[in-house]
């Protein structure tokens, strides 16, 4: 992406008690981006909490809740908190700029205001905003796959987790990993080995499509789906369907010594955590050894607990 596409076509949410501020700043944004509005800081909260704008230009002295109160309840959600904050007010002492600052805002214009300056600011923070998206992003992100990377694996099972626990659910995880795949890569080389693990995540993620599902690399050729919310029986549905999709992709492999294809095997574990319970390592513990099972009794299958 070019510099001139991170700044253009955001999402700015304009909150102003004054109809002519919304529109004046409605026309000088409208043709470079979607500008949507509110009137007081509570609307302004649940649009952008139902919308995700990309920007909130705010002014500061509103009747009821000010501008400063909505930056500090933006900043208190996490959903709301990477949202950045430009403060538009007729107040321009020192004070009022550094309190803005101080309190979060990334920005601050003066009303009145010139129109080519607030476009201007517009794009430049719009933009510092996309990069840290996109960094954000790639953080989390496995290069080669574009599955979850390890260390977003690892936030988001402690977080579900603590969930499952609180909530008395199951959290279920299933570890992955490709069948006799050091052969596959001496076989046809390095480069069409790393096309067939970006085939076999496409479809493995096909196959559990919940929002809370995680598919994530956890290793060279190792993968973890993690299954908040889900028990035994859902969990051993997605693994079928992972065999099944794969078995599906028919991906030639002439010197395995289990299957004419690449297959996988797979290490199961649904346990319910106890309620203050932090640590999620136990299941991945149990998925390892089950994976391990899975290996050492043929390949290309899944195994479940311990004792079947
Ligand atoms: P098993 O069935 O017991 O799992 O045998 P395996 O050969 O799959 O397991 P092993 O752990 O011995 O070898 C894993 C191989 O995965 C080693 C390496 O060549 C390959 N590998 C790991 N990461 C990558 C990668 O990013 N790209 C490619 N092309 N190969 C990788
Ligand atoms: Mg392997
Ligand atoms: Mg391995």
């Amino acid at each position: 992406m070019s510099w001139t596409d991170l700044a253009r076509n955001g999402r700015i949410l304009v909150v102003d008690d004054a109809m002519e501020n919304i529109q004046i700043l409605h026309h000088a944004l409208r043709e470079e981006h979607e500008v949507l509005f509110a009137l007081d800081g509570e609307q302004a909260l649940q649009i952008a909490l139902e919308q995700q704008p990309d920007l909130i230009l705010l002014d500061a002295v509103m009747p009821g809740m000010d501008g400063y109160a909505v930056v500090a309840a933006l900043r208190a959600s996490p959903r709301l908190q990477d949202i950045p904050v430009i403060f538009v007010t007729a107040l321009s002492q020192p004070e009022d700029e550094t309190r803005a600052l101080d309190g979060g805002a990334v920005d601050f214009i003066s009303k009145p205001f010139n129109v080519a300056v607030v476009r201007a600011r517009v794009r430049s923070q719009l933009t510092i905003k996309r990069q840290a998206d996109l960094m954000r992003e790639l953080s989390m992100t496995d290069g080669l796959t574009g599955v979850a990377n390890r260390r977003n694996f690892n936030d988001t099972v402690d977080a579900e987790w603590r969930r499952c626990a609180r909530a008395g659910l199951p959290l279920s995880v299933i570890m992955i990993d490709i069948d006799h795949f050091k052969l596959y890569n001496d076989h046809y080389g390095h480069q069409a080995g790393d096309a067939c693990l970006q085939q076999i995540s496409a479809a493995m993620k096909r196959c559990a499509a919940r929002p809370q599902d995680l598919l994530a690399r956890y290793g060279g050729e190792e993968f973890i789906l993690l299954l908040p919310q889900e028990g035994a029986e859902g969990t051993e549905v997605v693994a079928n369907r992972m065999l099944e999709e794969v078995r599906k992709l028919a991906i030639p492999h002439a010197t395995s010594p289990s299957a004419p294809q690449v297959t996988l095997s797979m290490g199961l574990a649904t346990l319910l955590p106890p309620s203050d319970s932090t640590d999620p390592s136990p299941a991945i513990r149990l998925a390892d050894a089950n994976l391990y099972r899975a290996k050492q009794t043929g390949r290309n299958r899944y195994c479940i607990s311990l004792d079947n």
